[in-house]
């Protein structure tokens, strides 16, 4: 068994959908990035990747790489997945927690684990989502970033 640690975090800006563990969540703004910006799912794709000491997301999905504009991170999560595979690991639990001051996002969290399950392939029971506030602290607390930490752990086959 390996133990692996992500964070993510992106601005917030108009005119962008706001997308979090691939459930989109009606909202005026939306996170600034190349990908979809999925914050859940990019401090996931670190956590699997560093608990098989694979490098980062950036390392494995540049964002200079005109491929990735606009992607879905599901699509990268799976690609996350096949190289734990290739590397002989596969992920048996995550945690995590979202920090978003607006909207709320209990109602999501569901569907959330869902798709991550059907990504990971490992049932649901082993997939946490957790949201909170920032109670108004920081950029994020006025609302104008989104952050994420996962936790990951995967076991070698
Ligand atoms: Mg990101």
């Amino acid at each position: 068994m390996r133990i692996g640690f992500g964070y993510d975090s992106h601005r917030l800006v108009p005119g962008r959908a706001l997308v979090l563990g691939g459930v989109h969540i009606p909202n005026t703004l939306g996170p600034e990035a190349h990908s979809d910006g999925d914050a859940l799912i990019h401090a996931l794709i670190d956590a699997l990747l560093g608990a098989c000491a694979l490098g980062d997301i950036g390392q494995l999905f540049p964002p200079e790489d005109e491929q990735y504009r606009n992607i879905s991170s599901r699509i990268l999560l799976g690609r996350t997945l096949e190289a734990l595979a290739t590397a002989g690991f596969r992920p048996r639990n995550v945690d995590s927690t979202i920090l978003l001051e607006s909207p709320r996002l209990g109602p999501y969290v569901e569907e959330m684990r869902s798709n991550l399950s059907a990504d990971l392939n490992i049932p649901g029971t082993a997939i946490s989502v957790k949201a909170k506030t920032k109670e108004g602290l920081g950029e994020t607390g006025k609302g104008r970033a989104v952050e994420a930490y996962a936790v990951a752990l995967v076991e070698e086959r």
